[in-house]
């Protein structure tokens, strides 16, 4: 028998939703309605994470038994669940949508680990919700694959966000018009359990305020520093303020791993933003493979490309400063918001810094290393460098005869390569030259550059093959995949073939190079 301790403290204290049930509403005055995941057809475990399994306090002995499938499938409950859907709000593409809440995800409970941790359950793809606005509730495998293993691929490259136990194949099919031409069909279904301390988004203060709610608002500021932020002291605007401040850190240093690994979110709507910093929604996202901060994974933002890598940090602040217009009826005035805002302007631009100092092997980054990095970039953007392979290579230059040998495998296309060598000769002669000045003995500077530089990242294109696998029945490419992004850091002999740049036919491929919302 499964057992895990639940603390229900969102449905215990925030005011919820007087009906139960999925039926389609308007949901005033209230953070959450209750309902349970609809039961799917035959459910059945595709995938887990080891670590969060542990976390959780399950052996894999539970994670291999049927009941097992059965409870993250959303066919079973356990004694203290007390299923919920978040009532939410949200800025997309720019533009206030309204409510929008959790139309596919249910949320189980918070369960209390034998750490005394918090971990909240929930299940994507649970089927309908009061939020649900016309769609099915449901989620197809592959979203569901990316989702999975994104999750847990970015833990463990030391990048804040959401968790990922279990992927269960529903064994029922999903109807998706993948490319929205009007071609929809039947594709395989899927749950994932993501676990998190909090799912609380900037859309849940977005509602009640839009609606003039400030109770409401204030209740559920109060609820989340109480439960998330209980380390923050004092009281009233100046314990807002702090909290504000914090949140506006969080998602700083948040961004500033994304801009280090080359994650680009995607869709990055403010229902789309942990109050936590943690990365969220792990949708059409994608990752560099040739370096370019105009790139974005996601079609329905091809045109204009307002989420895309290079604008990533950008467009956090102005999540951020929608946040701050929601949390504005709790102060007297502006100017702590804006004191918020000022942080997270700072606690990026300290991110970049790092991030240049990291990556580039150096003690500290100094002024002219901003530049130095800067040509680097236009000069990878214009070779059509892949910038995973890159950074790796850089801790093998020979910084008396600094060469291009290291970077052989790192370049898309010979003619861009053969137009930008003497430029980036030119900058490998600065770059040792500046290596000469820095403290840092050569030991020790490879081994804190394979640090932050990794060495595996989830590139779209093998995703999209384990996706393919499991499409055809066999599973065996997602625990695979997985298996080698546990140690993202490490050379692991053997397993070259996933460290490789993009191939050539995944360049316009579907799910390789590009990804459409619909999942
Ligand atoms: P996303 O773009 O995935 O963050 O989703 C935006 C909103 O649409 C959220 O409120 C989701 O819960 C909802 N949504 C997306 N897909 C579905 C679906 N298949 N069924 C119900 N709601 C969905
Ligand atoms: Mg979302």
């Amino acid at each position: 028998m499964l057992t895990l301790l639940f603390d229900n403290a969102f449905v215990r204290e925030l005011p919820g939703d007087p009906e139960q049930g999925a039926r389609l509403r308007q949901v005033d005055g209230a953070l959450y309605s209750r309902v349970e995941p609809t039961p799917v057809a035959a459910p059945h475990l595709l995938a887990h994470s080891v670590e969060m399994a542990a976390t959780l306090g399950f052996s894999e002995a539970d994670v291999a038994t049927p009941e097992f499938a059965r409870l993250f499938g959303g066919n079973a409950l356990l004694e203290g669940m007390q299923p919920y859907a978040a009532n939410y709000g949200g800025h997309q593409f720019g533009h206030w949508a309204g409510q929008l809440g959790d139309g596919r995800a249910i949320s189980l409970g918070e369960a209390i680990n034998p750490a005394g941790e918090r971990w909240e359950l929930q299940l994507k793809g649970a089927g309908l919700t009061p939020y649900s606005r016309g769609a099915d509730g449901r989620a197809v495998l592959r979203s569901s694959v990316r989702e999975f293993l994104c999750s847990e691929a970015m833990h463990h490259l030391g990048v804040p966000t959401t968790r990922a136990l279990s992927l269960v194949d529903s064994g029922e099919p999903v109807l998706r018009d993948m490319f929205y031409d009007g071609n929809a069909a039947p594709e395989p279904g899927a749950v994932v359990c993501r676990v998190a301390p909090s799912f609380i988004r900037f859309g849940n203060f977005e509602l009640p305020a839009s609606r003039g709610d400030t109770a409401l608002l204030r209740q559920l500021v109060d609820f989340t520093i109480r439960r998330d932020f209980p380390e923050l002291g004092g009281q009233g605007e100046a314990l807002y303020a702090e909290w504000f401040a914090q949140v506006c850190e969080r998602t700083a240093r948040m961004i500033g791993h994304w801009m280090r690994v080359g994650f680009v979110h995607g869709v990055m709507n403010t229902d789309n933003m942990s109050i936590l910093g943690l990365t969220i929604d792990y949708g059409p996202y994608g990752w560099i493979d040739n370096y370019d901060p105009e790139w974005t994974p996601n079609t329905t933002d091809a045109q204009r490309r307002r989420y895309r890598f290079g604008q990533q940090p950008n467009v956090a602040w102005w999540n951020l400063s929608r946040l701050a217009g929601a949390l504005a009826p709790l102060f007297a005035g502006v100017e702590a918001l804006q004191a918020g805002l000022d942080r997270y302007a700072a606690a990026y631009a300290a991110a970049d810094r790092a991030n240049i100092a990291a990556k580039l092997g150096l003690a500290e980054c100094r002024d002219d290393d901003v530049a130095l990095m800067q040509s680097l970039q236009s000069l990878m953007q214009q070779a059509e460098i892949d910038m995973t392979l890159w950074f790796r290579a850089l801790a093998d230059v020979d910084v008396r005869r600094p060469t291009l040998d290291p970077f052989n495998d790192a370049f898309y296309d010979a003619a861009k390569r053969s137009a930008a060598e003497p430029a980036l000769h030119d900058w490998l002669v600065r770059y040792a030259a500046r290596l000469a000045e820095d403290p840092l003995p050569a030991s020790q500077r490879r081994e804190k550059m394979h640090a932050v530089n990794p060495r595996y990242v989830l590139r779209n294109y093998l995703a999209q093959q384990a996706i393919d696998r499991a499409e055809q029945g066999d599973p065996g490419g997602i625990a695979e995949l997985l298996e080698v992004m546990r140690r993202p850091y490490d050379d692991q002999p053997g397993r070259e073939a996933f460290a490789q740049k993009r191939p050539d036919w995944a360049r316009h491929k579907a799910g390789c190079s590009m990804l459409s919302c619909s999942s």
